[in-house]
Protein backbone atom coordinates (compact mmCIF):
# COMPACT_ATOMS: atom_id res chain seq x y z
CA UNK A 1 0.00 0.00 0.00
CA UNK A 2 2.47 2.53 1.04
CA UNK A 3 4.87 1.65 -1.90
CA UNK A 4 1.98 2.01 -4.53
CA UNK A 5 1.46 5.59 -2.81
CA UNK A 6 5.11 6.12 -2.98
CA UNK A 7 5.12 5.39 -6.77
CA UNK A 8 2.09 7.56 -7.26
CA UNK A 9 3.30 10.22 -5.83
CA UNK A 10 6.22 9.90 -7.91
CA UNK A 11 4.48 9.51 -11.18
CA UNK A 12 2.94 12.87 -9.75
CA UNK A 13 5.72 14.30 -9.14
CA UNK A 14 7.50 13.40 -12.42
CA UNK A 15 4.61 14.71 -14.30
CA UNK A 16 4.47 18.07 -12.31
CA UNK A 17 8.23 18.78 -13.24
CA UNK A 18 7.49 17.84 -17.04
CA UNK A 19 4.55 20.19 -16.81
CA UNK A 20 7.02 23.18 -15.06
CA UNK A 21 9.64 22.19 -17.90
CA UNK A 22 7.67 22.65 -20.39
CA UNK A 23 6.47 26.30 -18.93
CA UNK A 24 9.48 27.17 -18.84
CA UNK A 25 11.12 25.89 -22.10
CA UNK A 26 8.02 27.74 -23.58
CA UNK A 27 8.74 31.15 -21.86
CA UNK A 28 12.19 30.72 -22.61
CA UNK A 29 10.98 30.85 -26.10
CA UNK A 30 9.26 33.70 -25.75
CA UNK A 31 11.64 35.55 -24.47
CA UNK A 32 14.28 34.73 -27.03
CA UNK A 33 15.32 37.66 -29.22
CA UNK A 34 15.13 37.10 -32.72
CA UNK A 35 18.91 36.14 -32.79
CA UNK A 36 18.72 35.16 -36.75
CA UNK A 37 18.43 38.83 -37.52
CA UNK A 38 22.19 39.41 -36.79
CA UNK A 39 23.49 38.30 -39.70
CA UNK A 40 26.39 39.39 -42.31
CA UNK A 41 28.03 41.89 -39.72
CA UNK A 42 31.83 40.53 -40.37
CA UNK A 43 34.69 41.23 -38.48
CA UNK A 44 36.81 42.36 -41.41
CA UNK A 45 36.75 45.92 -41.27
CA UNK A 46 40.11 46.45 -43.37
CA UNK A 47 40.51 49.93 -44.70
CA UNK A 48 40.48 50.48 -48.23
CA UNK A 49 43.22 49.85 -50.23
CA UNK A 50 45.02 53.25 -51.37
CA UNK A 51 45.41 53.10 -54.80
CA UNK A 52 42.72 51.33 -57.13
CA UNK A 53 43.70 47.82 -58.91
CA UNK A 54 44.58 47.40 -62.42
CA UNK A 55 41.93 47.15 -64.58
CA UNK A 56 42.10 45.75 -67.86
CA UNK A 57 41.83 47.23 -71.06
CA UNK A 58 38.20 47.45 -72.26
CA UNK A 59 39.44 46.36 -75.78
CA UNK A 60 41.43 44.07 -75.10
CA UNK A 61 38.80 41.44 -74.38
CA UNK A 62 37.27 42.17 -77.85
CA UNK A 63 39.78 39.99 -78.92
CA UNK A 64 40.01 37.23 -76.77
CA UNK A 65 36.07 37.06 -75.55
CA UNK A 66 35.22 33.85 -77.63
CA UNK A 67 31.48 32.26 -77.99
CA UNK A 68 31.45 29.25 -77.23
CA UNK A 69 28.72 27.52 -77.88
CA UNK A 70 27.38 25.51 -75.54
CA UNK A 71 23.24 24.55 -76.54
CA UNK A 72 21.86 21.86 -75.35
CA UNK A 73 20.10 19.39 -77.81
CA UNK A 74 15.96 20.00 -76.98
CA UNK A 75 14.83 17.55 -74.49
CA UNK A 76 14.40 19.21 -71.22
CA UNK A 77 12.44 18.87 -68.49
CA UNK A 78 9.33 21.32 -67.92
CA UNK A 79 10.45 23.96 -65.09
CA UNK A 80 7.73 23.71 -62.98
CA UNK A 81 6.18 27.58 -63.23
CA UNK A 82 6.22 29.28 -59.98
CA UNK A 83 3.62 32.14 -59.82
CA UNK A 84 3.95 33.05 -56.44
CA UNK A 85 5.99 36.27 -56.74
CA UNK A 86 8.55 36.94 -53.94
CA UNK A 87 8.29 38.50 -50.67
CA UNK A 88 9.99 41.19 -51.94
CA UNK A 89 11.81 43.30 -48.83
CA UNK A 90 13.76 45.95 -49.99
CA UNK A 91 17.67 45.33 -49.56
CA UNK A 92 19.43 48.51 -47.87
CA UNK A 93 22.13 50.07 -50.60
CA UNK A 94 24.92 49.69 -48.64
CA UNK A 95 27.41 49.42 -51.71
CA UNK A 96 28.19 51.23 -54.35
CA UNK A 97 30.79 51.24 -57.75
CA UNK A 98 33.79 53.59 -58.27
CA UNK A 99 34.38 54.72 -61.73
CA UNK A 100 37.10 51.71 -61.99
CA UNK A 101 33.91 49.08 -61.26
CA UNK A 102 34.43 48.14 -58.12
CA UNK A 103 32.39 47.23 -55.35
CA UNK A 104 33.20 50.06 -52.50
CA UNK A 105 30.67 50.06 -49.20
CA UNK A 106 29.15 53.32 -47.96
CA UNK A 107 30.23 53.43 -44.41
CA UNK A 108 33.08 52.03 -42.27
CA UNK A 109 30.63 49.73 -40.22
CA UNK A 110 30.07 47.82 -43.93
CA UNK A 111 32.86 45.36 -44.95
CA UNK A 112 35.33 46.14 -47.45
CA UNK A 113 36.44 42.62 -48.50
CA UNK A 114 33.67 40.98 -50.39
CA UNK A 115 33.22 40.52 -53.90
CA UNK A 116 30.35 40.62 -56.65
CA UNK A 117 29.91 37.65 -58.61
CA UNK A 118 29.03 37.66 -62.26
CA UNK A 119 28.10 34.89 -64.90
CA UNK A 120 27.65 36.29 -68.45
CA UNK A 121 26.20 35.27 -71.92
CA UNK A 122 23.68 33.20 -70.94
CA UNK A 123 20.97 32.00 -70.32
CA UNK A 124 22.49 28.58 -72.35
CA UNK A 125 21.92 25.25 -70.28
CA UNK A 126 19.54 24.60 -67.83
CA UNK A 127 22.41 21.94 -66.32
CA UNK A 128 24.68 24.30 -65.97
CA UNK A 129 22.59 26.97 -64.80
CA UNK A 130 21.23 25.11 -62.00
CA UNK A 131 24.69 23.77 -61.17
CA UNK A 132 25.90 27.52 -60.64
CA UNK A 133 23.25 28.38 -58.32
CA UNK A 134 23.15 25.24 -56.38
CA UNK A 135 26.68 26.01 -55.26
CA UNK A 136 25.66 30.01 -54.85
CA UNK A 137 23.29 28.42 -52.12
CA UNK A 138 25.36 26.41 -50.73
CA UNK A 139 27.55 29.69 -49.85
CA UNK A 140 24.45 32.46 -49.55
CA UNK A 141 25.55 34.05 -52.19
CA UNK A 142 23.89 36.10 -55.26
CA UNK A 143 25.10 36.67 -58.63
CA UNK A 144 24.31 38.93 -61.81
CA UNK A 145 23.53 37.01 -64.90
CA UNK A 146 24.09 39.01 -67.27
CA UNK A 147 21.85 37.69 -70.36
CA UNK A 148 22.17 38.17 -74.11
CA UNK A 149 18.27 39.07 -75.71
CA UNK A 150 18.35 36.57 -78.74
CA UNK A 151 19.38 33.81 -75.81
CA UNK A 152 16.28 34.70 -73.40
CA UNK A 153 14.35 34.60 -76.81
CA UNK A 154 15.18 31.08 -77.48
CA UNK A 155 14.57 29.76 -73.78
CA UNK A 156 12.74 32.24 -72.04
CA UNK A 157 12.43 29.40 -68.87
CA UNK A 158 15.80 29.22 -68.20
CA UNK A 159 15.80 33.12 -67.71
CA UNK A 160 12.58 32.79 -65.00
CA UNK A 161 14.66 29.65 -63.84
CA UNK A 162 16.99 32.05 -62.23
CA UNK A 163 14.70 34.63 -61.48
CA UNK A 164 12.73 32.22 -59.67
CA UNK A 165 15.57 31.17 -57.21
CA UNK A 166 16.23 34.46 -56.74
CA UNK A 167 19.52 35.54 -58.33
CA UNK A 168 19.90 38.47 -60.41
CA UNK A 169 19.19 39.18 -64.18
CA UNK A 170 21.16 41.47 -65.62
CA UNK A 171 21.49 43.37 -69.40
CA UNK A 172 24.11 42.18 -71.62
CA UNK A 173 22.80 43.65 -74.73
CA UNK A 174 20.25 41.23 -77.44
CA UNK A 175 23.48 40.52 -79.29
CA UNK A 176 26.80 39.67 -78.29
CA UNK A 177 28.08 42.15 -80.57
CA UNK A 178 30.18 45.34 -80.30
CA UNK A 179 28.05 48.29 -79.25
CA UNK A 180 30.30 50.86 -80.51
CA UNK A 181 30.66 49.42 -83.62
CA UNK A 182 26.37 50.29 -84.23
CA UNK A 183 25.05 53.28 -84.29
CA UNK A 184 24.10 54.79 -81.64
CA UNK A 185 20.39 54.36 -81.70
CA UNK A 186 21.03 50.68 -82.67
CA UNK A 187 23.47 50.45 -79.67
CA UNK A 188 20.17 51.54 -77.65
CA UNK A 189 17.97 49.41 -79.11
CA UNK A 190 20.14 46.33 -78.32
CA UNK A 191 19.29 47.36 -74.65
CA UNK A 192 16.09 48.07 -74.69
CA UNK A 193 14.83 45.17 -76.18
CA UNK A 194 16.32 42.90 -74.05
CA UNK A 195 14.95 45.41 -71.01
CA UNK A 196 11.16 44.38 -72.86
CA UNK A 197 11.45 40.46 -73.10
CA UNK A 198 13.23 40.19 -69.40
CA UNK A 199 9.99 42.28 -67.90
CA UNK A 200 7.65 40.35 -70.29
CA UNK A 201 8.81 36.96 -68.36
CA UNK A 202 9.79 38.06 -65.09
CA UNK A 203 7.78 40.92 -64.42
CA UNK A 204 10.93 43.08 -63.55
CA UNK A 205 13.57 44.94 -65.91
CA UNK A 206 17.41 44.40 -65.16
CA UNK A 207 18.84 47.16 -63.08
CA UNK A 208 22.27 46.09 -63.45
CA UNK A 209 23.84 46.31 -67.70
CA UNK A 210 27.19 44.85 -68.69
CA UNK A 211 28.37 45.59 -72.47
CA UNK A 212 29.49 43.08 -74.64
CA UNK A 213 33.20 42.63 -74.82
CA UNK A 214 33.26 45.88 -72.44
CA UNK A 215 33.04 47.75 -75.17
CA UNK A 216 31.19 51.01 -74.74
CA UNK A 217 31.02 54.77 -75.20
CA UNK A 218 29.19 57.69 -73.63
CA UNK A 219 26.01 57.52 -75.74
CA UNK A 220 25.76 53.93 -74.82
CA UNK A 221 26.49 55.02 -71.22
CA UNK A 222 23.38 57.60 -71.56
CA UNK A 223 20.88 55.31 -73.12
CA UNK A 224 22.01 52.90 -70.11
CA UNK A 225 21.56 55.54 -67.48
CA UNK A 226 17.96 56.56 -69.12
CA UNK A 227 16.53 52.78 -68.25
CA UNK A 228 17.82 53.64 -64.45
CA UNK A 229 20.40 50.78 -65.25
CA UNK A 230 24.07 50.78 -63.18
CA UNK A 231 26.66 50.52 -65.91
CA UNK A 232 29.91 48.17 -65.32
CA UNK A 233 32.41 46.14 -66.77
CA UNK A 234 34.28 44.25 -64.23
CA UNK A 235 37.48 44.76 -61.91
CA UNK A 236 38.71 41.04 -62.35
CA UNK A 237 38.75 38.47 -65.14
CA UNK A 238 38.62 35.12 -64.29
CA UNK A 239 39.90 34.42 -68.12
CA UNK A 240 37.80 31.62 -68.12
CA UNK A 241 36.72 32.87 -71.32
CA UNK A 242 40.37 32.72 -73.26
CA UNK A 243 41.63 29.40 -74.97
CA UNK A 244 44.62 29.27 -71.61
CA UNK A 245 41.77 28.32 -69.39
CA UNK A 246 39.64 26.02 -71.37
CA UNK A 247 38.69 22.80 -69.77
CA UNK A 248 40.92 23.74 -66.87
CA UNK A 249 38.76 25.15 -63.20
CA UNK A 250 41.96 25.24 -61.03
CA UNK A 251 43.24 27.82 -63.91
CA UNK A 252 40.18 29.80 -63.47
CA UNK A 253 40.01 30.10 -59.40
CA UNK A 254 44.09 30.96 -60.43
CA UNK A 255 43.46 34.10 -62.20
CA UNK A 256 40.64 35.27 -59.86
CA UNK A 257 42.85 35.14 -56.57
CA UNK A 258 45.48 36.46 -58.78
CA UNK A 259 44.00 39.52 -59.71
CA UNK A 260 41.59 39.95 -55.95
CA UNK A 261 41.53 43.16 -54.44
CA UNK A 262 38.23 44.32 -51.75
CA UNK A 263 35.66 44.49 -53.88
CA UNK A 264 36.31 43.00 -56.63
CA UNK A 265 33.84 42.78 -59.48
CA UNK A 266 34.23 39.47 -60.82
CA UNK A 267 33.83 38.49 -64.53
CA UNK A 268 33.11 34.77 -65.37
CA UNK A 269 30.85 33.02 -67.91
CA UNK A 270 28.27 30.07 -68.01
CA UNK A 271 30.88 27.64 -68.75
CA UNK A 272 31.58 23.96 -68.02
CA UNK A 273 35.01 25.06 -66.26
CA UNK A 274 33.73 28.14 -64.81
CA UNK A 275 30.92 25.76 -63.14
CA UNK A 276 33.29 23.04 -62.43
CA UNK A 277 35.49 25.86 -60.88
CA UNK A 278 33.02 27.40 -58.96
CA UNK A 279 32.89 25.63 -54.82
CA UNK A 280 36.47 25.48 -54.84
CA UNK A 281 36.27 29.44 -55.88
CA UNK A 282 34.03 30.35 -53.03
CA UNK A 283 35.36 28.29 -50.48
CA UNK A 284 38.36 30.00 -50.77
CA UNK A 285 37.54 33.34 -51.35
CA UNK A 286 35.68 32.66 -47.90
CA UNK A 287 38.82 31.29 -46.60
CA UNK A 288 40.53 34.37 -46.97
CA UNK A 289 37.86 36.42 -45.28
CA UNK A 290 35.85 37.49 -48.52
CA UNK A 291 32.11 37.23 -48.52
CA UNK A 292 29.58 37.82 -51.79
CA UNK A 293 28.07 41.16 -52.43
CA UNK A 294 24.53 40.97 -53.13
CA UNK A 295 23.93 42.89 -56.06
CA UNK A 296 20.99 44.50 -54.81
CA UNK A 297 22.58 46.36 -51.95
CA UNK A 298 24.80 48.36 -55.01
CA UNK A 299 23.38 52.06 -55.60
CA UNK A 300 22.28 52.32 -59.04
CA UNK A 301 24.48 55.88 -59.30
CA UNK A 302 28.68 54.99 -59.74
CA UNK A 303 30.08 57.39 -57.96
ZN1 LIG B 1 29.93 38.53 -72.92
Amino acid sequence: MLKHATSLLLITSILLSACSAQNQSASDAKDTKDDTAVILSEKTKEATPRTEPQIENKNTDSVIHSETDIDTTGKKPEVPSTDTTSSEVPIKKTYHMNSSYVIKPNDESTPAKVVLLTFDDGPKDEKMINSLMDTLDKHHAKAIFFVNGNRVKRQPKLLKMIHDRDQIIGNHAWDHEDLQKMSSSEAKKQVTDVQQIVKDIIGEKPQFFRPPFGSGNEALKDAVKEEGMLYMTWSNGSLDWDKSTKNRPDKVIQNVLDQLHPGSNILMHELPWTVDALDELLTLLEKKGYSFVDPRAIELQSR
